[in-house]
């Protein structure tokens, strides 16, 4: 990673959605390449940060962990403060954590910046047979709500690199 003293722009992403859709998981793969399988509920961990380049630039990305309080509403907004991008995620396999992601994206409304830029992200895609989303359905989601939109597998690593990416280059254009 480049010289702390290089770091150009530090950006806070939220990850967001209900309990056990994937989201510290998500994390872990896209800061440390790590997957573990019996993984508990999040405690403690605030946020992992990873440094990119994007346009030259070196950016540190803060990527924030929900630490277990997915009850509805129970987020408070001091963790949407400063949050330049989130990312809501549900599983592909529990129509339920889908079915919420609406209400998530208003919890994003109320407590982030107007210009926070948002991706929505299917999760658990490696659980293909047992899907309970169909892919248009979440499509459609993204497209009326502006928002950009990757099936992805945290086990796998499927997508979730290119996810992030696309999501803090879009950040970038907006600072
Ligand atoms: P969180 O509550 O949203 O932070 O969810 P976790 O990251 O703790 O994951 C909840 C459970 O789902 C754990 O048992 C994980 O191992 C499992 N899990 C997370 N991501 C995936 C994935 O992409 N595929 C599969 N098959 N399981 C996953
Ligand atoms: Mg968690």
């Amino acid at each position: 990673a480049p010289a702390p003293d290089k770091i150009d722009y530090v950006f806070k992403v939220v990850v967001i959605g209900d309990s056990a859709v994937g989201k510290t998981q998500i994390l872990s793969r896209f800061a440390k390449n790590e997957f573990c399988l019996d993984s508990k509920s999040t405690i403690g961990v605030e946020f992992q940060t990873r440094t990119i380049i994007i346009a030259g630039k070196v950016i540190k990305a803060q990527i924030w962990d929900t630490a277990g309080q997915e009850r509805y509403r129970a987020v408070t907004s001091a963790y949407y403060r400063g949050a330049h991008g989130a990312m809501v995620v549900y599983d592909i396999t529990k129509r339920q954590t889908f079915d919420h992601v609406a209400r998530w994206v208003e919890e994003l409304k109320i407590h982030a910046d107007a210009s926070i830029v948002i991706t929505l992200v299917g999760n658990k895609a490696d659980l293909a047979e047992s899907r309970a989303v169909p892919t248009e359905d979440a499509v459609e989601f993204a497209e009326e709500q502006g928002l950009f939109f990757w099936e992805a597998s945290a086990r796998s690593g499927e997508n979730v690199e290119s996810a992030f990416l696309r999501l803090l280059e879009e950040m970038y254009k907006v600072v």
